[in-house]
């Protein structure tokens, strides 16, 4: 997978992928990460990418010149780049978004800034447009983060262990039971007693009922697709 970041800001996002999970993908040739800074691309000898609203009002939004012309190099040198626009109006992104974009080659994410982006570079440019959560953040970097960090752990071979996945929130409509580790009591809490005595049926079945519990409580709104089904 090739990810390229449409951003004034390459640090906050290249630090991503500086340790851990991801940082061993990039050493497996799994993903492939590049930046591109849209003050690179615009004609006025001072980088300057934002401008005032056509309509008037506060705050400024990246004026489509720059936008245009990187994006639509992007898009000469890889046909297969598909655009994805972090916004608060796109839809919510969801596992079954990082799962589908998990078998695209490259995925380029534009980060807007101030009030957005002019709308005719999304109208021009966006294969999707997505949501991370009801909430306004500064600027698109942590969204596209947000989206590749799911997106690459459905990537083959970027997680260690791989059966990790299926058991995991969102795979069912119900949210993966809650997890312990040893030792069996810590400060006058047990780890439920079945889980110690080896049987994996039994495990299985808690685990199925535990699982149903807190997500009744936790997430009534999926708890109520679980039951629609059964
Ligand atoms: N004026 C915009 C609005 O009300 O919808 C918000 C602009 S926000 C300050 C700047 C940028 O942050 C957006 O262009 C987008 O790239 C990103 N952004 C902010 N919140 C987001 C969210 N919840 N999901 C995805 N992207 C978001």
């Amino acid at each position: 997978m090739r990810f390229s970041y449409v951003t004034l800001f390459e640090g906050l996002i290249a630090s991503y992928f500086e340790d851990s999970i991801l940082k061993r993908a990039i050493a497996k040739e799994l993903l492939s990460v590049e930046f591109f800074n849209p003050r690179d691309y615009t004609l006025n000898k001072h980088g300057k990418v934002d401008d005032y609203q056509a309509s008037g009002g506060a705050g400024l939004v990246f004026f489509p010149q720059p936008l245009f012309d990187l994006l639509r190099s992007i898009k000469h040198a890889s046909p297969e780049a598909y655009i994805i626009f972090p916004t608060p109006s796109g839809k919510l992104f969801t596992q079954n978004d990082a799962k589908r974009l998990a078998k695209k080659k490259h995925l380029v994410f534009v980060s807007g800034r101030y009030e957005g982006i002019d709308e005719r570079v999304i109208e021009t440019f966006a294969d999707e447009l997505f949501c991370i959560g009801d909430y306004v953040l500064t600027g698109g970097e942590l969204p596209s983060l947000v989206m590749s960090d799911a997106i690459s752990r459905n990537i083959k071979g970027v997680l260690g262990n791989e059966d990790s996945l299926s058991m995991e929130s969102f795979e069912s409509p119900l949210l993966e039971a809650p997890c312990f580790s040893k030792p069996p009591i810590y400060e006058n809490k047990s780890v439920p007693s079945e889980f110690l005595k080896g049987n994996h049926a039994k495990i299985t079945s808690l685990k199925n009922k535990m699982s149903e519990s807190k997500t009744k409580y936790f997430r009534p709104d999926l708890f109520s697709r679980f039951n629609a089904k059964h």
